[in-house]
């Protein structure tokens, strides 16, 4: 069965979407550490970070920096910090959370926007991508 990220990315499911190319896909955290918190994910469905194959792997690395960069023009934060887990979507996904605090990067406190908000937050991000 498909991931619910490949549900996103076949726009099946909605996302506040921020950029795509041929292979890589990137969206809004639904349940986001800090404001700005982005997944970026490989079209291929492949469950785990070191089973990518090595090109796939350095293209998604090559993505997620221009997107942290975007979002660390578009979002005021001490940095963007990366981080790949997985153990609830089996479908590789690197974090970029704009971190302030060591607790933007716990996974313990959230924040809730509304729909406005995250659409602004999108909108900021995607204005900043080179
Ligand atoms: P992980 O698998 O790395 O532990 O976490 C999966 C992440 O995907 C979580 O931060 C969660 O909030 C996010 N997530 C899960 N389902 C959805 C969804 O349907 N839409 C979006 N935008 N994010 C989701």
């Amino acid at each position: 069965m498909a991931s619910i990220f490949t549900k996103i990315i076949k726009g099946e499911i909605p996302c506040y979407k921020i950029a795509e190319d041929d292979n890589f896909f990137a969206f809004l955290d639904i349940n986001p550490n800090a404001k700005g918190h982005t997944l970026c994910v490989p079209k291929k469905e492949v469950d785990r970070l070191l089973d990518l194959d090595e090109e796939t792997y350095l293209g998604l690395m090559a993505f997620s920096r221009k997107i942290g960069l975007a979002i660390e023009a578009a979002i005021p934060c001490e940095r963007v910090g990366m981080t790949v887990i997985g153990l609830e979507v089996p479908h590789v996904h690197v974090h970029l959370i704009p971190l302030s605090t060591m607790a933007n990067a716990t996974f313990q406190s959230k924040v809730s926007l509304t729909t406005e908000e995250f659409e602004k937050v999108a909108e900021n991000i995607r204005a900043k991508i080179q």
